[in-house]
């Protein structure tokens, strides 16, 4: 095997020069030379990556604003911002989360030290989505490094600036034996397929879950899968114009294209009517009289998605909103009352800037609403009452809870950010990222001077069948 190396080589030329199966088996052999696997090599990659975000900052805001007319404080809050303090806190945390610890051993092997050590597990598959670019192809990459692998990563083509961007700068700051990077569509993700990973973390729809999950089943793979779902808020009780505040932001952020946005809001007793006047105001109040002319409100990603939402208003009263303009990729921001359960819109993740309202009875009315559907990535209530947040918090299953503001939590890098059931398989972010890509590697060393096991060895005379 190669001695491993701590400094970081870059051979941008060669690396575009290879297929996809050529970049898997290039990183493959990363992987058995263990070149990625010293402290000082990993915090050397951590390093490059920092430099690689500072030095193409506004070329990463140039690249979200062409694939989803992203706001450059949006795109710096809730992609660059991200990585950048997932980044950081695995900086500050490596050698903690490397260190072999000791765990105690029963007595009748003693003596003997028994320790757990993370080793990485090898090489891994990150195939990310293009709602977020940036941020769900590069956090879990930092990730990934950090725990010592050879990472081939896969960028959405749906997102043709972004993709382009990584893959240009990537290979000029990341080592070429550690990480590389395949671009294109679904032909060259089933290609890579085919290769042996040691790990995938897959993050986008359902549909393509499946696949990637059925194709790792066949190499033996593990995966985390990073799914959707509709993510329902309950709105209880609560200061009306700040509980729509914080409702709009998650909702509308990327111009609702994002997995732990509000999906639809359930309004217990009364609330209905004063949240959707409460939330025409604040969309004034975000965006303007006529949001397409704002420069903080996003694109939808393509044409097809655009008619796929215009569609979905095609039922229910529109209360704000409703515009829609395929030239622009321009859905307005939209409150929707007057749906029922079994409507298309209440049926698929909206992934658009489309709210619906629905009134329930009380409070255990949206608990079992939620309970029959299948678990979403995140579920939020809005409440004063610390009975009705306990209630909420026993009462649903998802991949998050949040209590008074939406997809926030996501930005805290001590919390597991995966899903639940139909919302996905595993967790990364921190420590579980750490976590997700390493193994817990138990070692048991006995000293050979004390052969305390003498007492099992056979033959096994009736004295030790007591033991
Ligand atoms: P997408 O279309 O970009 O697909 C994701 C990846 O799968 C891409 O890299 C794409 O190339 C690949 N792919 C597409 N078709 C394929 C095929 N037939 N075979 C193999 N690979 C294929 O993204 P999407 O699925 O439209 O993403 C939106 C979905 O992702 C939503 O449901 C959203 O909720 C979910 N999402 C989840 C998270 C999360 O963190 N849990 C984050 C963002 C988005």
């Amino acid at each position: 095997p190669a001695v491993p190396t701590d400094r970081v080589r870059v051979d941008p030329g060669a690396a575009a020069l290879r297929s996809p199966a050529e970049t898997a088996r290039h990183l493959r052999e990363g992987a058995r030379s263990r070149v990625a696997h010293s402290r000082r090599f990993r915090m050397a990659q951590l390093e490059a990556f920092d430099r690689m975000l500072r030095v193409h900052r506004e070329e990463i805001f140039s690249a979200l604003a062409a694939d989803l007319g992203k706001n450059q404080v949006e795109s710096q809050a809730t992609e660059l911002q991200i990585v950048q303090t997932g980044l950081d806190h695995a900086k500050r945390h490596l050698e903690d989360w490397m260190r072999t610890r000791s765990v105690p051993s029963p007595f009748v092997l003693a003596p003997v030290t028994t320790t757990v050590t993370a080793r990485p597990l090898g090489m891994v598959l990150i195939i990310a989505p293009w709602n977020y670019p940036i941020n769900l192809t590069l956090a879990p990459l930092v990730e990934a490094i950090a725990a010592g692998n050879t990472v081939v990563l896969k960028p959405s083509e749906l997102a043709p600036a972004t993709s382009a961007l990584l893959e240009r700068i990537i290979p000029q700051f990341l080592d070429h034996r550690a990480v590389g990077i395949v671009t294109g569509g679904p032909e060259v993700t089933t290609e890579l397929l085919q290769e042996k990973f040691d790990h995938i973390l897959y993050t986008g729809g359902e549909r393509v879950g499946r696949i990637v999950y059925e194709a790792a089943a066949r190499q033996l793979t593990p995966v985390t899968l990073e799914l959707g779902g509709k993510c329902p808020v309950v709105v209880n009780d609560g200061d009306i114009m700040s509980v729509a505040r914080r409702l709009a932001y998650g909702k509308f952020m990327n111009a609702g294209q994002t997995c732990v946005a509000p999906d639809y809001v359930l309004a217990v007793g009364e609330t209905g009517p004063r949240l959707a006047k409460a939330l025409g105001k604040v969309i004034k109040e975000f965006y303007g009289a006529n949001p397409q002319e704002s420069k903080d409100f996003g694109r939808i990603i393509n044409v097809n998605h655009v008619q796929r939402l215009a569609g979905l208003l095609e039922e229910g009263t529109i209360l704000a909103g409703g515009q829609v303009d395929e030239a622009d990729r321009y859905v307005a921001p939209t409150i929707l009352t007057g749906v029922d359960s079994d409507s298309p819109v209440m049926q698929e993740e909206i992934f658009g800037p489309i709210l619906p309202i629905l009134s329930v009875p009380s409070f255990d009315d949206a608990l079992r609403f939620i309970g029959d559907r299948p678990d979403p990535l995140a579920a939020y209530v809005f409440t004063e009452r610390s009975g009705v947040i306990r209630a909420f918090e026993e009462g649903v299953r998802a991949g998050a809870v949040g209590v008074n503001a939406t997809n926030i939590h996501l930005a805290v890098p001590e919390l597991p950010f995966g899903g639940v059931g139909a919302s996905g398989i595993g967790a990364y972010h921190g420590k579980a990222g750490f976590d997700t890509f390493s193994q817990q590697r138990p070692t048991l060393n006995k000293g050979t001077r004390l052969d305390t096991l003498k007492v099992v060895y056979p033959p096994y005379g009736s004295a030790k069948s007591a033991l």
